[in-house]
């Protein structure tokens, strides 16, 4: 067979050779060991938890060796494929502060000299690959219809034979260049397929980084490189692009190690080297008594979006990530509380081959850890940033009242055990709303939320008028509201209301709570002392009138 003439009845338009594309995108010039490794999605939309995670774990080996990481969008799969499909990625991994060094950066720009990093742009890059391979007679235009590759299937089921193309089935091998050439030019679809040179009782061993070594036959299907339209398979834009792309590692999700001993072909055809592959188990999630995949349908917190909507700080999900990534991330942390995540470095040994359990819960905790760690000023900003998007009347009054707002979560902040009221900046208003008097209501105070609030005007009227000053320190405060609780008949303390129950109206906590609902509607808040001083006479007052109406 003339392969030459066979290539280029295949491929008449294509005048680059390989050569040409690995000059133009040499090797990189990066340090010994550096890593350079992607994110590869289709363009749907959105990312998947699950999605994110691996280009969280291959973004932060790429990061710690001073290599490269890069986003290429796959979108030969139309099926997989929505209208502004790449837009929906790049802005959820701007949501989530997620930098890429190159890649795709909005429907149609790129950044980096390695691209075009959106698949369908490559399309003669592919067709040049896949002409070599006809040259060397590695690759071949097969024009079996789907009626005759069905009748291939449903013989070798009979048979109870291998299903796929290859060895005696793959008769479009065979063809001779004559009928193959007036084939062509009458213009009958052809796709291109591998001329497998792999015999099936041979081994392949797939190094995984994570999931160790894995047993595989050789490959010896003729599997599809391009289909007719000239698109690539998933398989030979692998071998295409992460070539040509210089990456050193592939994380992807493990419904692809199947096609490990296809991809080692490929590359070992091209006499390219290997990237290291780690083949990661998906997010699973705990539904009752059964383990599933965390599921965009199913579960709100697949998709990004979800946080970006509730507040919840993207570094505290980051730190959820590493602890399901490594695992021992968490107990790194505890003992370098000071030290955040660029200090710590992967390790794929310390990585789960079984896949993680998402736990909204845990991350939810970590989420209130991480808050409690801010100063009240990072707090301030970061709910500025999220309410400027979701709540624009609640931003409006934060920027008017900056430092009381800072003050406000400043309360119980700087202290050895920190408040962990809130795990996302979207609970705050429900939190603090009632220091701001557009929020405050008196016709919500409930006193029917406390014990023994029948003499509430009395009192609230008298610690005004004769106990409550503005500059008494918190000792004074609270020895004052023991006074009061006397005078009313309240115990000014537990153990004399403990020892003689009946003999009080209640106790020193029934007064404070009743000053607490009064002021704030809530029955549990911070510091009361605290409130008060921030709230301040004038308020107090107003409030304390307003319910003795
Ligand atoms: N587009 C492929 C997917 O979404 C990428 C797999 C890979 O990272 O190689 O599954």
């Amino acid at each position: 067979m003339d392969n030459k003439k066979l290539a280029e009845l295949m491929f008449p338009n294509i005048d680059k050779d390989i050569e040409y594309y690995e000059q133009k995108y040499p090797n990189r010039n990066l340090p010994k060991g550096a890593i350079v490794t992607r994110f590869a999605p289709s363009p749907t939309g959105f990312v998947h938890m699950g999605s994110l995670r691996t280009a969280f774990i291959a973004r932060k080996i790429a990061t710690d060796t001073g290599g490269v990481f890069y986003l290429r969008i796959e979108d030969t799969d139309e099926k997989r494929s929505v209208e502004n499909g790449i837009q929906g990625i790049v802005e959820d991994l701007e949501n989530f502060n997620f930098i890429i060094d190159e890649g795709r950066i909005s429907e149609t720009k790129d950044l980096g000299i390695y691209g075009p990093y959106l698949q369908s742009e490559r399309a003669s890059i592919y067709k040049t690959f896949a002409k070599h391979l006809v040259e060397k007679g590695f690759a071949y235009p097969c024009f079996a219809t789907e009626e005759e590759l069905s009748k291939i299937r449903q013989f070798q089921e009979s048979k109870k034979e291998r299903i796929g193309y290859y060895g005696l089935y793959a008769k479009s091998r065979n063809f001779e260049i004559k009928e193959i050439e007036s084939k062509i030019l009458s213009g009958e679809k052809f796709v291109t397929r591998l001329k497998s040179p792999g015999n099936f009782s041979n081994k392949v061993i797939c190094a995984d980084l994570v999931k160790g070594k894995i047993e595989f036959p050789e490959n010896d299907l003729d599997i599809v490189l391009l289909k007719s339209d000239g698109i690539p398979t998933y398989h030979f834009a692998h071998l295409v692009d992460d070539y040509l792309m210089r990456t050193t590692h592939i994380l992807r999700g493990d419904e692809w190690l199947s096609s490990y001993p296809v991809h080692e072909q490929l590359f070992k055809i091209f006499g390219y080297e290997l990237p290291k592959y780690c083949h990661v188990a998906p997010v699973n999630k705990k539904d009752g008594d059964s383990v599933r995949k965390l599921s965009k349908r199913h579960d709100p917190e697949a998709a990004l979006s979800y946080y970006h909507e509730k507040g919840i700080p993207i570094n505290a999900v980051y730190l959820y990530l590493m602890t399901t990534a490594n695992s021992n991330f968490e107990e790194w942390l505890e003992q370098n509380p000071k030290s955040n995540l660029n200090d710590y470095k992967f390790e794929f040994k310390k990585m789960s081959a079984s896949g993680s359990l998402f736990d909204l819960d845990k991350l939810i905790n970590i989420s209130k850890n991480y808050i409690s760690k801010l100063s009240a000023k990072e707090v301030y900003d970061e709910v500025i940033n999220w309410t400027k998007i979701y709540d624009k009347e609640f931003y409006d009054i934060l920027i008017n009242n900056k430092a009381l707002s800072i003050d406000i979560f400043n309360i119980e902040r700087e202290q050895k055990k920190p408040r962990k009221d809130f795990a996302s900046w979207s609970e705050i208003k429900e939190n603090v709303f009632y220091m701001f008097d557009d929020y405050f209501d008196y016709k919500k105070v409930d006193f029917s939320l406390v014990n023994n609030p029948e003499k509430y005007k009395e009192l609230i009227n008298l610690y005004i008028d004769k106990y409550y000053n503005e500059s008494d320190d918190k000792n004074t405060w609270f020895r004052k509201i023991k006074e009061l609780s006397t005078e009313l008949g309240y115990a000014p303390e537990m153990n004399l209301y403990k020892e003689n129950p009946t003999k009080y109206k209640g106790n020193v906590a029934d007064v404070s709570n009743i000053l607490r609902v009064a002021l704030t509607t809530k029955t549990t808040t911070p510091d009361l002392y605290e409130i008060m001083r921030l709230l301040g006479k004038e308020k107090i007052a107003k409030r304390f009138n307003d319910l003795s109406k």
